[in-house]
C-alpha cells in the first residue's frame, strides 16, 4: 500500500523498507560497537546449544514446543525490525506458568515474526488453537451480528456482557519491540480516526498521562481500563516500557464502546454494558469496529492481517479474530460442583476472576468466556459463549431444584 510505504521510510522502519527491497542479509551485524564486533557476531562465539534456555520446570505451550533443533534453526535469524527469537520467548522463559490460565509462552514483535520464526509459532499456535494448523488452514471473519442467536442472557445470573478485539497497524512495531516514535504514532494515527466516529459512538480520547491516580484508579475499579501493569506477563514482554508513555484510553459518553492504546496490543476495541445483552454488546461491536477500520483506512493505514493467521497482534493466543465474549456471571453451585472445570472445557469456554486475567476468582461470580480466538468466526465464537453460559445458567438453575447435571460432549472444533 502505497501510504504505508511511504511512512515506512521514516525512522526505525528504514529496516523493513531495506528488508523489502532484498537487503535483508544486512539486518545480522550492520549496527558494529566501538570495539567492532557486532552483537550478531558476538553472539556466534557461542553455539546455539549454549544459548538454550532452561524449561523444565515449565508448563505453558512454548516450553512444550521448543526443541534444541528448532533453536538452532531460528536463534540468529532477524525480522526485518531486527527482532530475535530469544525476545520472543522471554516472556515464556521467565514465567514457568500462570496460577490461574495455560498461557502461551511467547509474543511477537512485528508482522513478521509469525513468519521468520514459523518454525516455533505454528507448533505454539496449534496446540493453543486445538488443532488448527496456520500452513493448511483459512481463517474466516464474520462481523454480521444478525446472525446471533439467543443473546439475551437471564441476569438474575449474568451481571455484565462484554466483547473485545484486538487490531494492529500494519508497518508498526508490535508492543513488546516498538520504539518511542512508533507508540506515539500508534497513538496519534488512531486518537485522529477516532475523532471521526459519529452517533452513539462518539466520543473522547483519554491520555493516562493526562489522568490522575485516582481517575486511573477509577475506570480500572469499573472495568473500564486495562490494569496498571503489574502483570508478569506483560513487563517480562517488554511491553511494559516507558509506562504510561502513549497509553490510554477513547470511550463513548455511556463507555460502552471503548478502545484502549498500546497496552499489549496497538489497540483493543470494546463494546460492553451492564446486564445480559449480548446481542446488543455484538452488534454494536460490530457497527464500531468497522466504523474504526474504515477510518483508519481513510487515512492510508491499514490492520495487519493474513489468510492464515487472520488478524495479527501481539500474543499468538489472541491471533484469528482476536475476540474474546464474556460475561460476568453469578454460578454459586455450578462452580464447586467438581464437573465445573471439565463442563468449561467442554464447551471451549474459559473461567477468568472478575478483575481480569491475573485475578483470582472472588466469591461466586466468574468472567467466563471464550478460549478459542483462531479458525472460526467472530459469529461462531459469540455464538458458542451464548450457548454455552446459557448452557452453564440452565446446569444452576437443576442444581437449585436439587437436579442432576450432564457433563456435555466436546465441541468439536476442526475436523481433522
Ligand atoms: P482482556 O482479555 O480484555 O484483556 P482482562 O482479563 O485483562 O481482559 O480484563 C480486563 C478488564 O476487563 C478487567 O477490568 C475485567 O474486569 C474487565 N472485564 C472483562 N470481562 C468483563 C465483563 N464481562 N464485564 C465487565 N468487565 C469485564
Ligand atoms: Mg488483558
Amino acid at each position: 500500500m502505497a501510504s504505508t510505504f511511504t511512512r515506512m521510510l521514516s525512522g526505525r522502519n528504514t529496516a523493513v523498507l531495506m528488508a523489502s527491497l532484498g537487503a535483508g542479509t544486512l539486518g545480522a551485524g550492520y549496527l558494529m560497537s566501538e570495539s567492532g564486533v557486532s552483537a550478531a557476531e558476538k553472539k556466534k562465539l557461542y553455539p546455539p546449544s549454549a544459548d538454550f534456555p532452561d524449561l523444565r520446570k515449565h508448563n505453558n505451550c512454548m516450553a512444550s514446543a521448543l526443541t534444541p533443533a528448532i533453536y538452532a534453526r531460528l536463534r540468529d535469524k532477524l525480522t526485518p525490525n531486527d527482532w530475535t527469537l530469544d525476545q520472543c520467548i522471554q516472556t515464556g522463559v521467565d514465567n514457568p506458568g500462570h496460577p490461574f490460565i495455560k498461557t502461551v509462552g511467547m509474543v511477537a514483535g512485528d508482522e513478521e515474526s509469525y513468519e521468520v520464526f514459523a518454525d516455533l509459532f505454528n507448533p505454539v499456535i496449534k496446540d493453543r488453537h486445538n488443532g488448527y494448523d496456520p500452513t493448511t488452514m483459512r481463517h474466516p471473519t464474520d462481523l454480521d451480528s444478525s446472525k446471533l442467536t439467543s443473546g439475551m442472557f437471564d441476569e438474575r445470573y449474568v451481571l455484565s456482557s462484554r466483547v473485545r478485539t484486538g487490531r494492529s497497524i500494519r508497518g508498526l512495531s508490535l508492543p513488546p519491540a516498538c520504539t518511542r516514535s512508533e507508540r506515539r504514532e500508534v497513538e496519534r494515527v488512531v486518537v485522529q480516526a477516532l475523532s471521526g466516529l459519529k452517533g452513539d459512538l462518539a466520543g473522547k480520547y483519554y491520555s493516562l498521562t493526562d489522568m490522575t491516580d485516582k481517575e486511573q484508579q477509577q475506570l480500572i475499579d469499573d472495568h473500564f481500563l486495562f490494569d496498571k501493569p503489574v502483570s508478569p506477563l506483560l513487563t517480562c514482554a517488554g511491553m511494559a516500557r516507558d509506562w504510561p508513555d502513549a497509553r490510554g484510553i477513547w470511550h463513548n459518553n455511556e463507555k460502552t464502546f471503548l478502545i484502549w492504546i498500546n497496552e499489549e496490543d496497538h489497540t483493543r476495541v470494546i463494546s460492553m454494558e451492564k446486564g445480559g445483552n449480548m446481542k446488543r454488546v455484538f452488534e454494536r461491536f460490530c457497527r464500531g469496529l468497522k466504523q474504526v477500520e474504515g477510518l483508519i483506512q481513510e487515512r492510508g493505514w491499514e490492520f495487519m492481517w493474513n489468510e492464515h493467521l487472520g488478524y495479527i497482534l501481539t500474543c499468538p493466543s489472541n491471533l484469528g479474530t482476536g475476540l474474546r465474549a464474556g460475561v460476568h456471571v453469578r454460578l454459586p453451585l455450578l462452580s464447586k460442583d467438581p464437573r465445573f472445570s471439565k463442563i468449561l472445557d467442554n464447551l471451549r469456554l474459559q473461567k477468568r476472576g472478575t478483575g481480569g486475567v491475573d485475578t483470582a476468582a472472588v466469591g461466586d461470580t466468574f468472567d467466563i468466556s471464550n478460549l478459542d480466538r483462531l479458525g472460526k468466526s467472530e459469529v461462531e465464537l459469540v455464538q458458542c459463549v451464548v450457548d454455552g453460559v446459557n448452557f452453564l445458567i440452565e446446569c444452576e438453575k437443576r442444581l437449585e431444584k436439587g437436579q442432576d447435571i450432564k457433563v456435555p460432549a466436546p465441541i468439536i472444533q476442526f475436523r481433522k
